[in-house]
C-alpha cells in the first residue's frame, strides 16, 4: 500500500531531512514512524502527503506516485495532523458534512464515523464545546469522510493527558481491527508504537536505523539487561567495563544510568560487576523494553564512540 524508495528531502538552505530511506507498508498494516525530535518523521509524512516536494527517491500510495501522480496519491488517503483543521464555532455534524461535499463523498456514513470514534452523541453541539480528545476524534473522523485507503497520523496523541491519551488509543486500536485500512503514524510514544503497531521504523537524523515487529526490535538486546547506576561518569564505567571485556558496543549510557545487554553464556553478570571497583549506586536486571531498543539506536551512541 505504501512504498518508499531512497526517499530524500534535503530543505533549502542544506538541512538534509530524510536520508535515502525505504520500506513498504503492506495493506490493513499498521506502521509507526518512531523517533526523535527532528528525526524526519514529518517530513516524510510531508512527502507522503505530497506536501512536501522529495529531492529524491520515490514513493508511491496503493501504485500511485506521490510526486508524478499527486492527485491520484491524494485521492487514496487522508491525513490527521498536529494542528486543528477542524472549524470550531460550526457543529461536529456541519464539519463532517462540508469535508464530505468537498470530496463528493456521500454524507451518510458520518454517523458511522462518528460511533467508530466515539463521538456520535457530540455531534450536534459546536467544535468549541469539545475537549481536547473529543476534537481529536473528530479531526480523525473527519480524515475517514473520504474513505482513504490510507490513513497518515502525524503524533496523534501529542498533548492529550494520559487518560484521553489512552482512551484515544483504544480508538485507533479499533480502526486497526476494520482491517481495510492502513495506518501510518508517527510518535515519540514507545508504549503506543508497542500497543498498535505491526511494525515500528525507528529514525535517527533522516535514517531509518532499525525497522522490525516490536518484539523483534526487543529480541535484539537478548532476554535480559543489567541496569547499573554510578556515582558520577557513566561514561568512565561503561570505559572500565569496556576494559575488561564485560560490555560490547550494544551496552548505552544516559547520565549516570548504564545498560548493558547480558548474553546467556552463564556468567554472573551482576556479581562481576560488583567484583570491579565501580562507584555503583544501585544494580538491577530486568526485561528488555522498547525504550531500551529506541534510546540505544538515538541516544545512547557514546557506547558505539567509546
Ligand atoms: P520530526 O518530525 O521527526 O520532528 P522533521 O521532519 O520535522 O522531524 O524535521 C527534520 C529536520 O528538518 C529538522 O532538522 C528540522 O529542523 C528540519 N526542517 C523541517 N522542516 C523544515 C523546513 N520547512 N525548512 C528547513 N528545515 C526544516
Amino acid at each position: 500500500m505504501i512504498e518508499v524508495e531512497s526517499l530524500t528531502k534535503v530543505y533549502p538552505g542544506g538541512v538534509q531531512a530524510v536520508r535515502e530511506i525505504d520500506f513498504t507498508v503492506e495493506p490493513g498494516e499498521v506502521f509507526a514512524l518512531l523517533g526523535p525530535n527532528g528525526a524526519g518523521k514529518s517530513t516524510t509524512i510531508g512527502m507522503l502527503t505530497t506536501t512536501v516536494e522529495p529531492t529524491s527517491g520515490r514513493a508511491r500510495l496503493a501504485g500511485y506516485d506521490v510526486a508524478t501522480e499527486p492527485l491520484a496519491a491524494r485521492g487514496v488517503s487522508s491525513v490527521v495532523f498536529q494542528e486543528s483543521v477542524v472549524d470550531r464555532s460550526l457543529t461536529g455534524r456541519r464539519n463532517l458534512e462540508l469535508h464530505a461535499r468537498l470530496w463528493g463523498t456521500r454524507s451518510a456514513r458520518i454517523d458511522e464515523h462518528a460511533g467508530v470514534l466515539g463521538i456520535a452523541d457530540l455531534l450536534d453541539r459546536p467544535v468549541e464545546t469539545y475537549s481536547g480528545g473529543q476534537r481529536r476524534r473528530l479531526e480523525i473522523a473527519r480524515a475517514l469522510v473520504s474513505e482513504p485507503r490510507v490513513l497518515f497520523l502525524d503524533e496523534p496523541t501529542v498533548g492529550l493527558d494520559p487518560l484521553i491519551r489512552y482512551e484515544l488509543l483504544d480508538v485507533l486500536a479499533g480502526l486497526r481491527d476494520r482491517g481495510d485500512l492502513t495506518l501510518l503514524l508517527t510518535t515519540h510514544y514507545l508504549d503506543e508504537a508497542e500497543r498498535l503497531c505491526d511494525r515500528v521504523a525507528i529514525m535517527h537524523l533522516g535514517e531509518i536505523v532499525a525497522l522490525d515487529t516490536p518484539a523483534g526490535l526487543r529480541a535484539e538486546l537478548g532476554d535480559e539487561l543489567v541496569e547499573l547506576r554510578v556515582d558520577g561518569s557513566g561514561d568512565d564505567a561503561l570505559a572500565t567495563l569496556q576494559e575488561r571485556g564485560m560490555a560490547g558496543t550494544d551496552a548505552f549510557v544516559v547520565g549516570s544510568t548504564l545498560t548493558l545487554p547480558v548474553s546467556a553464556n552463564g556468567v554472573d553478570a551482576p556479581a562481576e560487576i560488583r567484583k570491579l571497583d565501580l562507584p555503583v549506586a544501585s544494580l538491577t536486571t530486568r526485561r528488555p523494553t522498547l525504550d531500551d531498543v529506541y534510546l540505544r539506536l538515538t541516544g545512547g551512541r557514546l557506547a558505539e564512540a567509546a
